[in-house]
This record gives structure tokens, sequence and C-alpha cells, in this order.
């Protein structure tokens, strides 16, 4: 079995994020690439066996996709947003995906999670990526757009397309820019309603940033406790506002 050492090391991962509660059934993924450019990813299968896994039941496949070595499943559905990211962004060598909690709680509403301590300071701005993922099944199923499923995936074209079509575009356009944070610490972002995504220089330090990210979102959660709910939390994205208590609406402001 090739890169042991990095299987060993993605195993290590699941089971921190797993017992910190940040990894769970409902999805994830994690990856690293390694010094020769081919990448070691959960397979498709870790959240179906509740992340009880080794590393045999991790994949390695090329910077194109293909498989490199295969032994207990096929890569995960988000493998072409982890292919891009190692294609655009030199210094990123890790990522993690999570259905985490409280970042969820966020990405629910489209909101990005705020920064609230001094250590997520360290990772600025970690936005929301809203997109319509039914419009994006539609288009590629009805044969309006085209997308390639990597050789190293089982999954069908309708279910990537909101990858290839919503969240990879504008993980160029809005991470891009901030590539060179790689260097220095991971950079994270929520999708719509789904889950987080962090990147990084290596695996601990997307594991750190991973955690780094729900401990501000649990702790801007209970701030919107301290402060009466949800207008305690500056909306930043919220474009109809949420109902109010009293039947009315709260603006973008928040008011
Ligand atoms: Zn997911």
């Amino acid at each position: 079995m090739r890169y042991t050492a990095q299987r060993e090391h993605v195993v290590r991962a699941v089971s921190q994020l797993t017992r910190w509660g940040s990894l769970d059934p409902n999805g994830g993924a994690i990856s690293v690439r390694t010094d020769s450019g081919d990448i070691v990813s959960t397979t498709a299968g870790g959240p179906l066996n509740h992340w009880d896994i080794s590393t045999r039941d991790t994949i390695v496949y090329d910077a194109e996709g293909g498989v490199v070595e295969r032994i207990t499943g096929h890569a995960p559905v988000d493998t072409p947003l982890h292919l891009a990211a190692y294609r655009e962004f030199e210094h990123c060598h890790a990522l993690v995906h999570a259905h985490a909690p409280y970042s969820l709680a966020f990405a629910s509403l489209g909101l990005g999670v705020p920064t609230v301590t001094t250590r997520s300071d360290l990772l600025g701005e970690v936005p929301c990526f809203t997109f319509d993922e039914a419009a994006a099944r539609e288009d590629v199923a009805t044969g309006r757009a085209e997308v390639r499923v990597p050789d190293c995936m089982r999954s069908r074209p309708e279910s990537i397309a909101g990858y290839e079509l919503g969240l990879i575009p504008h993980m160029l356009e809005q991470i891009g820019p901030r590539a060179g944070e790689l260097k220095a610490h991971g950079v994270g972002f929520v999708a719509y309603r789904h889950g987080v995504f962090i990147l990084a220089n290596n695996l601990t330090a997307a594991v750190a940033s991973l955690h780094n990210i729900e401990c501000t979102a649990r702790t801007a959660l209970f701030q919107a406790i301290l402060h009466g709910g949800i207008a305690g939390i500056e909306p930043d994205v919220l474009l109809g506002g949420l109902p109010a208590p009293d039947g009315g609406a709260l603006g973008a402001a928040g008011s």
C-alpha cells in the first residue's frame, strides 16, 4: 500500500474530528496532496460507515482524478472541488470538508461565520457561498451544461453539478485573491445549507482551522443567545430577511 504515512494521518484526522463532534455520518471528506502530486483521500464510504475507517478505506488519485491506488471505495462526491483547489492553489496541500454543526447553523441561513474571538481573527473572513444547486443539476441533466466525472469517482454527473457550476467558481473567485494566506494559515468557507470547507498548507493546520471555525461559530451562537437571538448576529447575506417574533421582518441590518 503506497503513501502509508499520509493515509495514517488522514485516518487520525478523521478520529480527531469525530471525537470533537465536527465530522458525522451526514457527510464530509478529508484529503492531502503528497509531494509527488498524488492525492490521498477518504472515500465516499466514510460517512456511510459512520467514519469507522482504516487506512484501507482511503483512496489515492492523481491531479486529473485518475485512480492511482484504490482498495475499498471510490472518491467522495466533493472530489472535483479538491482537485480544483490543488490545481489552482499551489500552497494548498490539505482540504477538510465537514457538515460541522455550529458553522452549519450559519451556512443554513446563508451567513458566513463571524469572527468573534482573537483566535478566529487569525483566519480572516469565512464567507458563505450561495448558489442554485437545483438549477445546476437541471442544467446537467438536460444537457445544457456538461461536467466531467473524474475516473476515481462513481457519482452521476448531476451529483457533481453543484460543485462544478456553483461552489468551485465561487471558491476560485473569492478564495483565489487570498491564496497567499494559505502559506500562513487555513482559509475556510461555508456552502449554503451544506457545510464547511477548509483549505490549508498541511492537514494538521486544516484540522486546527476547522476546529477554530467551529469554536467561533459556537461562541457567536452563544453571543446571539445573550443578545436576544438573531438580532444579535450581524446578517451579511440574508436576502429576504427572517420573520421577526412580532410578524415583521428582520432586514439586512438585523434591526
Ligand atoms: Zn458535504
